[in-house]
C-alpha cells in the first residue's frame, strides 16, 4: 500500500491532510529526510507504515478558556493539548502561552517530542499543548484566572500514567503553580501530574536549569568527539529567558565566554563576558521584574542591537535558546563567515531548513535540539519518578544523572551519525529516536 516512500510523495501527502501547517511540515520534513532511507533499508517500518502512523498525532484537543480580566472584562483564549504518540510511556511535553500558539507549533513541538523523550531513555511518550494567551503584561491575579480556566478543562485529559505537561515559553514556575493547584482542588488528588512544581510541593531539584545546562553539556560533547571543548571559547547565546540563562550558567562552568543574550526586542553585546553576577541580574530582571534584555546594556554599559540576532557577532560556537526559525540562512551564512565551528540548539526547532543546509554544507557541527535540549524533558522525567517513589534526589545526584543521560543521548546519536566522515547529528538523533518508538509501535500490532 505504501510502496511509493519518496520524501516529496510522503511530504505530498502530509500537506494535504495537514493544510497551512508550516511549522508542522518543516519539523516532520527534517526527519522524514534522514529517516525515509532507513526505512527503506528496513521494510518492517514500511510495511507497517510505521512513519504515517507517527505523524498523525493519537489525540488531539482543542477548548475554550475563558477567564476575567482586572477591570472585569471576559476575555476568551484558546487553550490545546496534542497527545502526539503514547507508544514508549505517558505523554509528556510543555505547555506553551504565546500570542503566536496554533495547532500547527503545536503539533511541530509534539512530533519533535517523540524523538527527543525516546532519546533520553527515560519511558515518556510525547504531547505538547498550550494557549494563545500572552502573560506578558497581565497580572499576578489574571495570570492566575487564566491558569484555573485553563486547567478546568485540561484535567480531564490529564494524569500521572495518562499525560504528565510542563512549561515551556510562557510557562514558568509560576504558572506551574496555579495550574498544579488548580488539579488538586479539581480531583482532591495530589499526584506528580505536572513537572517543573516548586521544591515545596513534589517539584525537582535541577529541573529549572536542566535544560540549559544539557544544551551546554551536549555541546562539550560534540567538541571532546573532535578533540576539542568549551573551555576558552567565545559563545553568542539567543533568549534570556530560562533555556538561555542556564546554557550561559554552564558554558561559564565549563570555562567559556557568552558575549550575547537577547529577547524579541534585540542582542546584547558585552565583549567582557556574561559572568555569574550579570548572570544573575538578568535572571532576576527576566524572572521577576519581567524587564527586557535592552535594560543590561544600560546596567553594564555595553551595546545593544535593536531588533537584531546574534548571529552577526563573532563567536566560536552558537547556542539559538529562544524560539523556532531565529536562525536562517543569511544568519548561518554570518556564522559561518565569521569562524563558528559549532551549534547546539537550547530551543525547539530554532535553526529553518535551509540554515541547517548552510552549517551542515560547511562541515559546521550541529546539535539538533531534539538532542542538544533534552536535558530539561529528561530531569522531569526524574522528576516523575522521584514523584512515585515519594523520594526527593539531591542536586548532585540529579547533575550527574543528568550528565549520564547528555553523555547517552550523545553516543546514541553517534551511532548512526556517519554522513561520508560528517557527523551528522540530525541523522543520527532521528534514527535512534525513531527506533524505540517504531518498534513499540511495531510490538503493538496494528492500531
Ligand atoms: P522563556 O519564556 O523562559 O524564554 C523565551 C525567550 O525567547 C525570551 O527571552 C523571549 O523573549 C525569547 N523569544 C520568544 N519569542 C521570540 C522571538 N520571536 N524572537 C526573539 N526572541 C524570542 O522560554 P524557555 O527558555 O523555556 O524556552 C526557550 C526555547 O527552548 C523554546 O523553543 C522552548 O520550546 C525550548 N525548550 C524549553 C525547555 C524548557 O525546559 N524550558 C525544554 C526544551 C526546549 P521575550 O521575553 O521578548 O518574549
Amino acid at each position: 500500500m505504501y510502496s511509493d516512500l519518496s520524501l516529496d510523495h510522503f511530504m505530498q501527502g502530509l500537506k494535504k491532510r495537514n493544510p497551512g501547517e508550516r511549522e508542522f511540515h518543516q519539523a516532520v520534513y527534517e526527519v522524514a529526510e534522514s529517516i525515509i532511507p532507513y526505512i527503506l533499508d528496513n521494510p518492517q517500518y514500511q510495511h507497517a507504515a510505521i512513519l504515517q502512523r507517527m505523524t498523525e498525532p493519537d489525540k488531539t484537543i482543542q477548548f475554550r478558556v475563558v477567564w476575567e480580566d482586572d477591570a472585569g472584562n471576559i476575555r476568551v483564549n484558546r487553550g490545546y493539548r496534542v497527545q502526539f504518540n503514547n507508544a514508549i510511556g505517558p505523554y509528556k511535553g510543555g505547555l506553551r502561552f504565546h500570542p503566536s500558539v496554533n495547532l500547527s507549533v503545536l503539533k511541530f513541538l509534539g512530533f519533535e517530542q517523540t524523538f527527543k523523550n525516546s532519546l533520553t531513555t527515560l519511558p515518556m511518550g510525547a504531547g505538547k499543548g498550550g494557549s494563545d494567551f500572552n502573560p506578558k503584561g497581565k497580572s499576578e491575579r489574571e495570570v492566575m484566572r487564566f491558569c484555573q480556566s485553563f486547567m478546568t478543562e485540561l484535567y480531564h485529559h490529564i494524569g500521572a500514567n495518562i499525560d504528565v505537561p510542563a512549561g515551556d515559553i510562557g510557562v514558568g514556575a509560576r504558572e506551574i503553580s496555579f495550574l498544579f493547584g488548580q488539579y488538586k482542588r479539581l480531583t482532591g488528588e495530589f499526584t506528580g501530574v505536572l513537572t517543573g512544581k516548586a521544591l515545596e510541593f513534589g517539584g525537582s531539584l535541577i529541573r529549572t536549569e536542566a535544560t540549559g545546562y544539557g544544551c551546554a553539556y551536549f555541546m562539550e560533547h560534540m567538541l571532546n568527539n573532535v578533540g576539542d571543548s568549551i573551555k576558552g571559547k567565545t559563545c553568542a547565546v539567543s533568549g534570556s529567558g530560562n533555556v538561555a540563562s542556564y546554557c550561559t550558567e554552564k558554558i561559564n562552568h565549563l570555562g567559556g565566554k557568552v558575549v550575547t543574550l537577547s529577547d524579541s526586542g534585540g542582542t546584547i553585546h558585552d565583549p567582557d563576558g556574561i559572568d555569574a553576577d550579570k548572570l544573575a541580574w538578568t535572571i532576576d530582571l527576566k524572572t521577576n521584574r519581567r524587564g527586557r534584555i535592552a535594560e543590561y546594556a544600560e546596567k553594564f554599559a555595553c551595546d545593544y542591537h535593536a531588533g537584531m540576532r546574534p548571529w552577526g557577532i563573532q563567536c566560536d560556537l552558537a547556542f539559538p535558546c529562544a524560539t523556532q526559525n531565529e536562525l536562517e540562512d543569511d544568519d548561518a551564512r554570518a556564522l559561518v563567515a565569521n569562524g563558528c565551528r559549532a551549534v547546539a540548539e537550547g530551543a525547539n526547532m530554532p535553526t529553518s531548513v535551509e540554515a541547517i543546509k548552510v552549517l551542515q554544507a560547511a562541515k559546521l557541527i550541529y546539535g539538533p535540539g531534539k538532542a542538544s535540549n533534552a536535558g530539561g524533558v529528561a530531569v522531569s522525567g526524574l522528576e516523575m519518578t522521584q514523584n512515585s517513589i515519594r523520594l526527593a534526589w539531591s542536586a548532585e545526584e540529579l547533575e550527574e544523572r543528568l550528565r549520564n543521560i547528555m553523555a547517552d543521548i550523545h553516543r546514541q546519536c553517534l551511532r548512526h551519525a556517519d554522513d561520508d566522515g560528517y557527523t551528522n547529528y540530525v541523522k543520527g538523533a532521528n534514527i535512534a529516536g525513531f527506533v524505540k518508538v517504531a518498534d513499540a509501535m511495531l510490538a503493538y500490532g496494528v492500531m
